[in-house]
C-alpha cells in the first residue's frame, strides 16, 4: 500500500520533499537557532532585494544570505512600477512600503540579470503576449527603460543586455517617485543600488554613481 502511494507522487512533488529533507539534514541543522529566534522575535532585515522571478537568479544563493537577511520581492523582469495615487492592488508597491516604513531597511537593491525572458519578450514584442491578461501589460512598464537607450544601444546584438541594464536604472528612478522612499534617501537613512547577475559566468556587477555596471571581485579579501 505504501509503495503504491509513493509511486503516485509526481516527480515535482517528490523533488520538493527531497529538497526539504536535504534542508533539514543540512543548512537547518546549523541554522535551527536562527530560525527559532527569528520566528519568536520577528524579522529585522537591513536589505530589501527586488529581483526577477527567474528560477536561475536566486538572491539568497548569490549573496549567501541567511534567513532574516533579505526581504525579497520577485516579479517578472525585476520591475519597480512608478508610484501611483490610484487605489488598487499594487503588490510591488505594498512590499516596498512595508520594507521602508515598517522594517526600515537600510538599502533597496534592484537586481537584474542576463538572458531575462521578460526583457526578451519586450524586445521581440511577442504577439501572443498582447492578448494575455497580465504579462503583456506588465512588461510595457519597460517602455521608459527602453526610451533611455540610444539608437546604437538598441541594435539587435546589444539591445537585450542594454535593456537589462536600463530596466534596473529605471526601477531605481521609479523608487524615488515613492514619497517615503525619496524622504528616507534624502535623510540618509536609505540607499538604493542597482545590481546585475550574469548567469553564464556567475558574475555580479554593481551600478556606479554614473549608472555604469562594474564587476565585483569574487575573491575574498584578506585571506
Ligand atoms: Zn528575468
Amino acid at each position: 500500500m505504501c509503495v503504491t502511494n509513493q509511486l503516485q507522487i509526481p516527480s515535482w512533488k517528490q523533488d520538493l520533499i527531497s529538497g526539504y529533507q536535504e534542508f533539514r539534514s543540512g543548512a537547518y541543522k546549523t541554522q535551527r537557532g536562527e530560525y527559532a529566534r527569528l520566528g519568536t522575535d520577528g524579522q529585522n532585515p537591513e536589505i530589501m532585494m527586488v529581483a526577477c522571478a527567474d528560477s536561475r537568479v536566486n538572491p539568497s544563493a548569490i549573496f549567501h544570505a541567511h534567513p532574516g537577511e533579505l526581504f525579497t520581492l520577485r516579479n517578472v523582469a525585476n520591475i519597480v512600477p512608478p508610484f501611483e495615487n490610484e487605489k488598487g492592488l499594487h503588490g510591488a508597491s505594498a512590499a516596498i512600503e512595508y520594507a521602508v516604513l515598517s522594517l526600515k531597511v537600510k538599502a533597496i537593491v534592484v537586481m537584474g540579470h542576463e538572458s531575462c525572458g521578460g526583457i526578451q519578450c519586450y524586445l521581440e514584442g511577442e504577439q501572443e503576449l498582447a492578448d494575455t491578461d497580465f504579462i503583456g501589460e506588465w512588461i510595457q512598464l519597460l517602455s521608459d527603460a527602453h526610451g533611455r537607450l540610444t539608437e546604437a544601444e538598441r541594435a539587435p546584438a546589444v539591445a537585450q543586455t542594454n535593456l537589462e541594464y536600463a530596466g534596473i536604472l529605471q526601477s531605481l528612478e521609479n523608487l524615488m517617485t515613492f514619497p517615503f522612499v525619496a524622504k528616507a534617501v534624502q535623510a540618509g537613512e536609505l540607499s538604493l543600488l542597482g545590481a546585475y547577475f550574469s548567469i553564464i559566468q556567475g558574475k555580479l556587477l554593481f551600478a556606479d554613481e554614473n549608472g555604469i555596471f562594474q564587476e565585483i571581485s569574487s575573491e575574498k579579501i584578506g585571506l
